[in-house]
């Protein structure tokens, strides 16, 4: 079953938002990134637009990298379109009540 971005409000998503602060404490506090599904399990990181003064400074392939294993980690996300919380995949099966188009009863 391929892993989806999914928000409730908007549907399928291409990519959620998450804050930087979680890993880079201080230093990326209110800088977001973008995390898009790639293959099953793996996520391409970048950083939201709207920061390139800030992050242009910063050790970018450094983070960029934290932000990637971060985003593998994460169970809530925000979706860049209602910036409503998202359920990253892999975390919203578990006890899941709404899920109609989720059979996976496992
Ligand atoms: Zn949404």
């Amino acid at each position: 079953m391929a892993r989806k971005l999914k928000c409730d409000d908007c549907g399928e998503i291409q990519h959620v938002l998450f804050d930087g602060y979680a890993f880079g404490d201080r230093m990326l506090e209110g800088v977001m990134f973008e995390a898009r599904l790639e293959g099953e399990d793996d996520f391409a990181v970048v950083f939201a637009p709207g920061n390139e003064h800030y992050t242009k400074k910063l050790n970018t392939e450094y983070w960029l990298s934290e932000a990637k294993t971060h985003a593998a980690e994460l169970d809530i996300a925000q979706c860049p379109k209602c910036n409503d919380d998202v359920v990253m995949p892999g975390f919203e099966s578990d006890d899941d009540e709404d899920g109609e188009d989720d059979d996976g009863k496992a």
